[in-house]
């Protein structure tokens, strides 16, 4: 019998709450029922998101919420400032390019956060830039990007729009989104909001429609003014994933009677207890600075084989947490505690890695890094 954990950051394990709400008949999404279902997730988007601007629900992955963001308020010949410091970011420069954007990318080491004064450079040497793109949370390295500093800085130029990949961010980290001056802020399903893939939201602030009114991308599935249309009725342009909806409530329920504080405190204590489990391991964080409390990214330690490491933790002992991405791959692997994550899922994780490490010949000694999270999660 093979007992399975998925500590991946995303997708992430679900709620029984939610499984059992997704497992009921299918209501038809224009009916009278569907109505209030979409409603209450509309306002609890909003809830989540800390905003008055209308957050957009898609039927699509996290990437079709970075699509619309990019064809719904830019034209071919735009310029955007493009953070890239992982393979999120990279996304975002790929992006651009499908739609004639211009992206202006500003590489920042794969480990480290970019510096907002560089950010602020690229916009005093060209005036004419209409947005800045971020990842809050870049997963691929476990890096937080200084979303509020930048949106300071954004908030200056009234003719630039800041757009942040928040998918491993919201609902992990305070992000006021219309405090922090963010304009379009995606996230997806299947990361903190606790649900299977599928869904993108979406907020959008009023500065942003003026900048869709003329903006001349190509598009057609994500037409962002349509589905703000539909979703003042409480529909959307085409068929809700209405179960993956009706998921959404039952987890942003759960996550209203934790409370925002109290989920950004579970996920800042579960990474600090990550963080000295790996120190006392004697391994390191690949992190080199302000480390993401979605996801803590370690080094795999000189002689062993990453790909080899994963595959053991998750093949004999069940266990799914990721590895590296592209430059990254087999030299670090990624135990995620973002979502439906407590203190026994930080323990599994961190066993786990200690008995494969071991048994690859690693020198390890069992039980200190457990001993040290252990520490963490009794105080805190
Ligand atoms: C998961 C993730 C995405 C979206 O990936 P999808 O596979 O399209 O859901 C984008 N950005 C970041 C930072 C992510 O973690």
């Amino acid at each position: 019998m093979k007992k399975t954990y998925l500590l991946a950051p995303g997708p992430t394990p679900v709620p029984p709450e939610a499984l059992t709400a997704m497992s009921m008949p299918i209501i038809h999404h224009r009916s009278p029922d569907f109505i209030p279902i979409l409603e209450s997730a509309k306002n609890g988007l909003k809830w989540l998101f800390q905003t008055d601007n209308v957050v957009l629900i898609l039927a699509s992955t996290g990437t079709g919420g970075m699509v619309g963001a990019v064809n719904n308020f830019l034209s071919p010949g735009d310029k955007a400032v493009v953070v890239r410091g992982g393979k999120f970011g990279e996304r975002w420069s790929e992006i651009c390019e499908a739609f004639g954007v211009l992206p202006i990318n500003i590489d920042v080491e794969w480990g480290y956060a970019v510096k907002p004064s560089q950010v602020e450079a690229e916009l005093k040497k060209d005036p004419s830039i209409k947005a800045v793109m971020i990842q809050a949370s870049e997963t691929s390295t476990g890096v937080l990007h200084p979303t509020r500093e930048i949106g300071e800085i954004v908030k200056k130029y009234p003719n630039c729009l800041f757009i942040v990949d928040a998918i491993t961010a919201m609902g992990v980290i305070d992000m006021p989104v219309d405090k922090w001056g963010i304009d379009v802020c995606i996230t997806g399903s299947q990361k903190a909001l606790m649900l299977p893939p599928g869904l993108a939201f979406v907020s959008v602030s009023e500065k942003a429609w003026k900048a869709n009114e003329s903006a001349k991308c190509n598009r057609f599935y994500f037409n962002f003014k349509k589905e703000r249309k539909n979703l003042e009725k409480n529909q959307t342009n085409f068929t809700t994933a209405s179960s993956l909806v009706v998921g959404l409530n039952s987890a942003l329920s759960m996550m209203k009677a934790e409370g925002l504080e109290n989920i950004f405190k579970r996920h800042e204590r579960l990474a600090n207890a990550t963080r000295a489990a790996v120190k006392a391991m004697g391994l390191k964080l690949f992190a080199k600075e302000s480390p993401s409390l979605a996801l803590t990214a370690i080094e795999v330690p000189e002689g062993i084989d990453g790909g080899k490491l994963t595959k053991i933790m998750r093949d004999k002992y069940g266990v799914t947490v990721a590895g590296g991405q592209a430059q990254l791959k087999g030299k670090i692997f990624r135990i995620a505690h973002l979502g439906y994550f407590n203190t026994f899922d930080i323990i599994i994780g961190i066993s786990c890695a200690e008995m494969a490490l071991k048994e690859m010949g690693a020198n390890i000694t069992l039980g200190k890094g457990v001993a040290a999270a252990e520490e963490i999660l009794l105080k805190f």
